[in-house]
């Protein structure tokens, strides 16, 4: 066993962290107030790689590992958690969701330009009546022949504003339940497609949230993905590899709160002395690095388990149910520990703390992921 990261993750590492602190650092704020992330910077970061941090180099992506991904979305997330969902939804669901079901068309249609950053994706699956409860979908795909005719909303798609490509979950056969699902490979611009206000956010509000309404979509067969009726496990599947990303998400928004909170506890001086000096702060500090740590093991070891083809079901929902909870708690004590400079916004913790929040929610919240492990060692 070795703990130590290689020659070659480490610079990939220092690149994004580089990434991170010259171009994402000097505009977190405003685009947290604006709602708002420039079109220059997701294509920065898919010239650099991190849109098709996995995929294939011959469908244009860069050919890293998952440890890798996950080095990357610490790095982003340390500073702009925004950023780091439009990484992680073009990877994780996205492209890893072509990549693995796709056809070889569908690969050279849409993966070769998503890998690249030339188009970004979204994932479509949850629903106004259809959020834990995946499997209560009410888009219906009606097979016509030649076509599929997609009506129904989809809610909360983050890109939901941008995206190119748009992966879609939907009922053909109602009767067959969670077998009569399937995915389709939807664009921007299909007609009866209809993209909805974006959503006024608590955190991650440079990210793009939006509902989606489909009305009479006419989509052509080579457009679904996978066999027929094999959507929802599609759907779980990416999800898996999606919890991954999430997980190494809350554990950047956590490690950049921590790295915040303990420089200033030994700038911030009161009673005479740095405040890193008053036992109360030292055991928080301790508490937020040693909890990081075991954040960042369980994140590792999801990661090395997709890495090594291992089933990563149960890695990837322990790494997101722990890291998010890490990333809540961890937060609120780096508001704490900056006082009342933690509740304005040039300190940047309070908008971390803000951030966290969505980690125990999306792709899954942490009583979902209870639920995947659970009933795991409950059949073992
Ligand atoms: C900012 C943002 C971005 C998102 N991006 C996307 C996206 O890109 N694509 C996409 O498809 N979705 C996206 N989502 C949706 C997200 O995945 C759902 O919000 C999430 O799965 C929870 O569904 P829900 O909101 O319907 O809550 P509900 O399912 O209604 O859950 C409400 C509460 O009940 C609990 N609960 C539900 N069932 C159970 C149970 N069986 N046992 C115990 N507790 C239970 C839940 O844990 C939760 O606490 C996004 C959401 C947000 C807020």
């Amino acid at each position: 066993m070795d703990f130590n990261l290689s020659e070659e993750h480490k610079m990939i590492r220092d690149a994004a962290r580089d990434f991170a602190q010259t171009e994402l650092l000097s505009g977190v704020i405003e685009r947290d107030e604006t709602q708002h992330f420039p079109k220059e910077l997701v294509k920065k970061m898919g010239d650099l790689g991190f849109l098709g941090v996995m995929v294939d180099p011959k469908y244009g992506g860069s050919g890293m590992d998952a440890i890798s991904y996950v080095l990357i979305m610490e790095e982003l997330s340390k500073i702009d958690a925004s950023a780091s969902v439009i990484v992680s939804v073009n990877n994780s669901l996205v492209c890893y969701g072509l990549e693995a079901f796709g056809t070889e068309e569908q690969k050279q249609k849409y993966l070769t330009k998503l890998a690249t950053g030339e188009f970004v994706g979204a994932f479509c699956l949850s629903e106004p009546e259809a959020g834990s409860d995946a499997t209560s979908q009410k888009t219906t795909a009606i097979d016509k022949g030649d076509h599929y005719l997609i009506n129904g909303t989809k809610n909360w798609i983050t890109n939901g504003g941008r995206a190119d490509v748009y992966l879609v979950i939907a009922q053909t056969d109602k009767d067959k339940g969670s077998h009569g699902i399937n995915a389709f490979i939807i664009e921007k611009g299909m007609d009866g497609f209809h993209v909805g206000p974006k959503e006024n956010k608590l955190g991650i509000r440079g990210s793009d949230t939006h509902t989606l309404q489909f009305n009479d979509v006419k989509v052509p067969k080579e457009n679904r993905i996978g066999d027929d009726g094999s959507g929802f496990r599609f759907a779980m599947k990416t999800l898996s590899g999606g919890r991954i990303g999430i997980a190494a998400q809350a554990l950047g928004i956590a490690s950049g709160a921590y790295e915040l909170a303990l420089k200033y506890s030994k700038e911030r001086k009161a009673f005479g002395t740095e405040i890193c000096n008053h036992q109360a702060i030292a055991f928080k500090l301790a508490d937020m690095y040693t909890e990081i740590e075991a954040a960042r093991h369980l994140v590792m070891k999801a990661a090395w388990d997709k890495d090594q083809g291992n089933n990563y079901d149960v890695s990837s929902a322990m790494a997101k149910l722990y890291a998010s909870k890490v990333a809540m708690e961890h937060t609120v004590e780096a508001v704490q520990i900056h006082g009342g400079n933690g509740f304005v916004k040039d300190y940047h913790v309070e908008r971390l703390m803000r951030d966290a929040k969505i980690t125990q929610i999306y792709e899954g919240t942490s009583e979902i992921q209870k639920i995947v492990i659970s009933r795991s060692l409950i059949k073992q």
